[in-house]
C-alpha cells in the first residue's frame, strides 16, 4: 500500500494527535459521547479552532484493532470510489489507545442514496487492486480483525483456497469446542471440497469486509460514507452475502450494484456459504446461539 500517500500517524497522546491534525495552537475545547458502536467508547471532539473531529478509545491492549481499522479506512479511501472519513492519527494516550479521524455530519439520505451505494461499492470492486498486494493475490498486506475476532491475511494465489486456509479454517478450529465428531468431519469434507462450491473470480476486489447495516453512513450531503471495514482483497461476492446476513439492505442497492457489476449464475447458493464465516465468528465471538446456523450450512455443503 503507498503508505506516504496515507499517511497516519502515530501519536503517544492525544493531543499529538490534534496538533497533527489540525495544527499547533489547537487543543481540545469539549468533549460529546457519540452513542452506537458496540465496541469502543467513541466522542464528538470540539476544538479551540471550531473545527469538530471524531474520536474512537478503548484500552491499550486493544490498540491494534485502530491500527487495522485505520489501515482498512486508509485502503478505501486510496480506491477512491466511495467516501470515507480520513483518519489522522492513532495512538496510544494515558491508558488508553484510541483512532482520530474526520467527524462525519449525519444528514438526512439523498432520494438515491442506495443507488449511490451500490454503484459506489461496485465501482470499489472493481478498481484495481494492485496498490494493496502483487496483482491477482487475495489477502491484505497485514491481518486484521473482523469485530472482535483476528482476520488472517496471508496472500494467496487462489480465492477458494484462501477463503478456505484464512477464513473458514481458523474460525473452525476455534469453534471445535461446540462441534461434535460428525460436524468436525463434515466441516473437514467442506474445507477439502471448497472447489465444488466456490469458483476462482475472474479477478480480485477489494472489499470493505465487514458489511453490515451499522457500518455506513449517510453524510452531510446525504452521500453514503463506510466505516469500521475489515479490509482485505478477496472476490466481491463475500461482501454482498454479508449485506444480507441480518435481513439485507434496500432493494436498490442490490439493484444498481448488479447493475454495474452483473451477477454470476449459483450466487444465492455461495452467499449462505460466505456467511458461514461471519455465523462461525460469531459463534466464537458470542457464544451457542449461533450453533444451529452453522451447523446447519456446514452439513449442507459437505456432501
Ligand atoms: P465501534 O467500533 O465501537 O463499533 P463505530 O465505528 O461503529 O464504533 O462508531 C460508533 C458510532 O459512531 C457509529 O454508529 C456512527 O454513528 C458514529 N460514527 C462512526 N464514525 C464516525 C465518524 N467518522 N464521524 C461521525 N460519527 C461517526
Amino acid at each position: 500500500m503507498d503508505r506516504k500517500e496515507n499517511a497516519i500517524r502515530e501519536c503517544f497522546s492525544l493531543e499529538e494527535a490534534v496538533i497533527y491534525a489540525c495544527g499547533e495552537s489547537v487543543s481540545i475545547d469539549k468533549k460529546q459521547s457519540v452513542h452506537g458502536g458496540d465496541a469502543n467508547e467513541a466522542y464528538k471532539l470540539f476544538l479551540s479552532n471550531g473545527e469538530i473531529l471524531f474520536l474512537k478509545r478503548n484500552t491499550v491492549s486493544n490498540a491494534d484493532f485502530f491500527r487495522a481499522e485505520a489501515e482498512g479506512i486508509a485502503a478505501i479511501k486510496l480506491a477512491g470510489k466511495i467516501r470515507v472519513p480520513t483518519v489522522y492519527a492513532r495512538g496510544t494516550d494515558a491508558g488508553h489507545s484510541f483512532v482520530l479521524m474526520e467527524y462525519i455530519e449525519s444528514g438526512r439520505r439523498q432520494e438515491d442514496f442506495w443507488e449511490q451505494l451500490g454503484a459506489g461499492l461496485a465501482a470499489m470492486h472493481k478498481a484495481d487492486t494492485a496498490p494493496y498486494l502483487e496483482r491477482g493475490k487475495y489477502g491484505f498486506d497485514r491481518d486484521n480483525y473482523i469485530g472482535a475476532g483476528y482476520q488472517k491475511n496471508t496472500p494467496m494465489d487462489s480465492w477458494t483456497g484462501f477463503f478456505s486456509e484464512c477464513r473458514l479454517r481458523p474460525q473452525f478450529i476455534l469453534a471445535e469446542k461446540y462441534f461434535d465428531s460428525s460436524v468436525v468431519r463434515a466441516a473437514d469434507r467442506l474445507l477439502d471440497n471448497i472447489d465444488r462450491y466456490l469458483y476462482e473470480p475472474d479477478k480480485p476486489s477489494l472489499l470493505h469486509g465487514d458489511l453490515w447495516g451499522g457500518n455506513f453512513m449517510s453524510d452531510e450531503n446525504g452521500s453514503p460514507v463506510l466505516i469500521d471495514p475489515a479490509a482485505y482483497v478477496g472476490c466481491n461476492e463475500a461482501d454482498i452475502a454479508m449485506t444480507e446476513l441480518f435481513g439485507g439492505f434496500d432493494r436498490r442497492f442490490y439493484e444498481s450494484y448488479f447493475d454495474s457489476m452483473g451477477v454470476v449464475p449459483g450466487y444465492e447458493e455461495r452467499r449462505e456459504l460466505y456467511n458461514l464465516y461471519h455465523l462461525t465468528n460469531h459463534l466464537n465471538l458470542f457464544g451457542r446461539t449461533y450453533l444451529p446456523s452453522v451447523v446447519r450450512i456446514i452439513k449442507r455443503f459437505s456432501v
